[in-house]
């Protein structure tokens, strides 16, 4: 079988230009675009994906600006800092990165962030009018699973598609978004009884469990389709939630590294842009 390899590249390419082109306009009117991006604590993880927005605003023309705050930070005081940035007119986006540390609501961080410079749907509001179907824009990673599938032709009406993982950033929104597609959807969790019973039938897998190659080939049927999000750190490799063995059976597949990462990075700043 002719395998598809559907890299992240030339999907984030697709936007690069119209973002570039917006953001070029918004300031040959006088107004940079920034994007905050907010670290609380030194997980390795959120300050490496910190860098990567910083330098991706940076190469479309705008503007980043880095709070970092040391992790014993009390939740009102990140609240209050981002509440602030709410109030800056010279801050276009805001991007607090998750999972913060265990003593602050990271639900409540995300909410303050007010509704018209929420990048990554995590405001309660725009989740609301995400789930009602009236904002399309989702969280960054479920939209980038979106937008890959589309690049590559894949449809998915009347598909059955399965989803590991049910978290609100990426979990559900990326099954409402397989729903809105009108796609028959099963979201798994860690108390799904017959996982595999499920991923076996399924045509499209969507793996996002943060556990490295926990979907492995007799889990699912010959011709899948597979969508990884998952970014795992393994002896300071990146490794996906999809065991690179089930490649083999799979009609397409994302990589990892060079998958849905590379398009969702693109999506947070395709956010960014969406009000200039
Ligand atoms: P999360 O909040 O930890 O959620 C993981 C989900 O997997 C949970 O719903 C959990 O179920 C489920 N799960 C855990 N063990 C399972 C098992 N044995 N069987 C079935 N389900 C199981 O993680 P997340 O934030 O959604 O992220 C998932 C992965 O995507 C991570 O690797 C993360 O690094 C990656 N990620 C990638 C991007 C990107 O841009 N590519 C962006 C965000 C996240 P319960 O709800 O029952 O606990």
């Amino acid at each position: 079988m002719d395998t598809i390899i559907m890299r992240g590249k030339p999907v984030a390419d697709n936007y690069r230009e119209l973002i570039t082109n917006k953001i070029n306009a918004a300031k040959a009117n006088g107004r940079l675009v920034t994007l905050a991006v907010v670290v609380v604590g030194d997980d390795p993880a959120s300050h490496v994906y910190k860098n990567r927005l910083v330098k991706l605003i940076q190469e479309l023309g705008g503007e980043a600006k880095e709070v970092i705050l040391p992790a014993e930070t009390e939740e009102a005081e990140v609240v209050s800092i981002i509440k602030k940035m709410n109030r800056n007119r010279y801050i276009t986006g805001i991007l607090p990165m998750m999972p913060m540390p265990k003593h602050i609501d990271s639900d409540v961080v995300g909410t303050a962030v007010a509704a018209n410079k929420d990048v990554d749907c995590l405001n309660y509001s725009n989740m609301g009018e995400f789930f009602t179907g009236k904002n399309p824009y989702a969280a960054a990673t479920p939209r980038a699973c979106m937008a890959t599938l589309e690049h590559y032709g894949i449809e998915l009406e009347g598909k059955y598609v399965v989803v590991i993982g049910r978290s609100n950033v990426v979990g559900k929104p990326v099954a409402m978004l397989a729903l809105q597609k009108n796609a028959t959807v099963t979201i798994c969790h860690s108390k799904t009884k017959n996982l595999a019973e499920l991923t076996r039938q399924a045509d499209v897998i969507i793996a996002a469990v943060g556990k490295p190659c926990f979907v492995k080939p007799d889990m699912v049927k010959e011709g899948v389709v597979i969508v990884d999000v998952g970014m795992n750190s393994v002896d300071g490799k990146l490794v996906g939630d999809v065991d690179p063995a089930v490649e083999a059976k799979a009609s397409s597949f994302t990589p990892v590294p060079g998958g849905i990462g590379v398009v969702s990075n693109m999506m947070v700043m395709d956010a960014l842009t969406r009000h200039i």
